[in-house]
Formats: C-alpha cells, structure tokens, sequence
C-alpha cells in the first residue's frame, strides 16, 4: 500500500537525492557519455519540486502525471523524456487514486517500464535504466507473490537495483550515446542505471519510515 504522503515523500526525497548526487551521476556520464546526467537529474527535480505544491492535493495520478510532463519539458537528452514517459505512464495508470493498494503499486510500475521501452525501444542488458529497474520490479512482484509487506519487497528492490547497476559494469552498451564506445563502454557503471537505483532507494526509505 502507498498513501499519497507516501508517494509525495518519494519525490522530495528522489529530488533531494538528484541534487546530493549530481556530480557522481555526472562523472559517471563522464566516462561513457557527455557528462550531463547528473545535471539533467538535478535541474529536472529542481522544477518538479517548483511545481509540487500546486498539485500536492490533487489526486495521485495528477501528482504523477506533473512530475513527469516537468521531466519531459525541463530535460533535455534521452534520460529527461524516458522518466518523464515513467512518470506519466504510472499517472494514468493510477486515474482518480487517492491511494495505492500493491497492486496499483506494481500496476503503476510495470507501465512506467512499458513508456521507456516503447520511447526508448531498449531491452535488459542494454547498459541502460532497465538494468536496475527492471531487476527491482521483479523483486517487488515476488515479495508481494510470497506474502511479504510492500516495506520488505522494496528492501528487496533496493537490493536488486544495486546488483543491476553492478551488472552494468559489466557489459557492452547498445542504446544511447554510450554505445558510440563499444567495447569500451565495459567496466563502466551506467549512469541511468544509478539514478533508477537511487528511485528505489529513495522508495525504500519511505517506505521503512
Ligand atoms: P544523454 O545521454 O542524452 O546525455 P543522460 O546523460 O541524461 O542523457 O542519460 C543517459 C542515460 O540514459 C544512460 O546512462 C542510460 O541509462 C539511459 N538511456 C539512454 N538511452 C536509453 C534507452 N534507449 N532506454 C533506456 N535508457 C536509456
Ligand atoms: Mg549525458
Ligand atoms: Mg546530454
């Protein structure tokens, strides 16, 4: 279950933790990218949280849907429309709530996926978003499946965003500018990936609170 606090305490603490991380996620674009990632994250959480406060009563799918049109408008590159595409899908998919059960939950997450998959036509093992995201989403559904609170599937899901980040150092990129390199690009951590682990993780904490 995840009330709107919840979900409006998820985006203060993602956007707090894009500007905590901003040059980790900007050194690690560095390396196989353009160096922006961290920038693009910071600026475009910067005006999500601009916007917040005239949405923060409105029902979670307008919450959603404002996070996400902030993205797509405020970000420029591929990481700005991809979670900006999340944003909206898990909006729609979450019409009229005022609260979410697990299902609604693992509803809006699974559509979020589906908006970068048709924008970004990227699959797992690509060295993009999805390798962490994707991992964690799997781990949420299959806590939820055993039983478990929606507080211990994102223990989980942190856990496995962070092993799908690690995964990235470990294979070739195909999609985006860091697939210019190739070969190259392996032994180098995602920078997407990163930012998506610390969604979770921001998600977690929410959740253990
Ligand atoms: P840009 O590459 O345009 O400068 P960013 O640096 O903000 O944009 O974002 C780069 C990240 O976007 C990459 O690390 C990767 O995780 C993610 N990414 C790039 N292309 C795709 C794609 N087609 N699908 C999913 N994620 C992608
Ligand atoms: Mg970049
Ligand atoms: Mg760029």
């Amino acid at each position: 279950m995840a009330t709107k606090a919840e979900v409006l305490d998820f985006i203060r603490i993602y956007a707090d933790k894009m500007a905590e991380h901003r040059q980790e996620l900007t050194d690690l674009d560095q390396a196989i990218g353009d160096g922006d990632h961290g920038i693009n994250m910071s600026r475009g959480f910067k005006a999500v949280m601009e916007k917040l406060p005239a949405v923060e009563n409105k029902s979670i799918d307008e919450i959603l849907k404002t996070v996400g049109m902030t993205l797509v408008s405020t970000v420029g590159g591929a990481a700005g429309p991809l979670y900006g595409t999340a944003f909206m899908k898990a909006g729609m998919s979450t019409k009229g709530k005022e609260e979410l059960s697990n299902e609604d939950v693992i509803l809006a997450f699974d559509e979020a996926v589906g908006g970068i998959q048709f924008r970004g036509k990227a699959v797992r093992g690509e060295k993009t978003i999805l390798d962490s995201m994707i991992p964690a989403i799997d781990a949420i559904k299959a806590s939820i499946k055993e039983g478990k609170t929606m507080a211990v599937a994102l223990v989980e899901a942190e856990k496995a965003a962070w092993n799908g980040v690690e995964y990235t150092k470990t294979i070739i990129a195909t999609k985006g500018r860091a697939s210019y390199l190739g070969e190259r690009s392996i032994g180098h951590q995602d920078p997407g990936a990163t930012s998506t682990a610390y969604a979770f993780q921001a998600a977690n904490e929410v959740a253990q609170k």
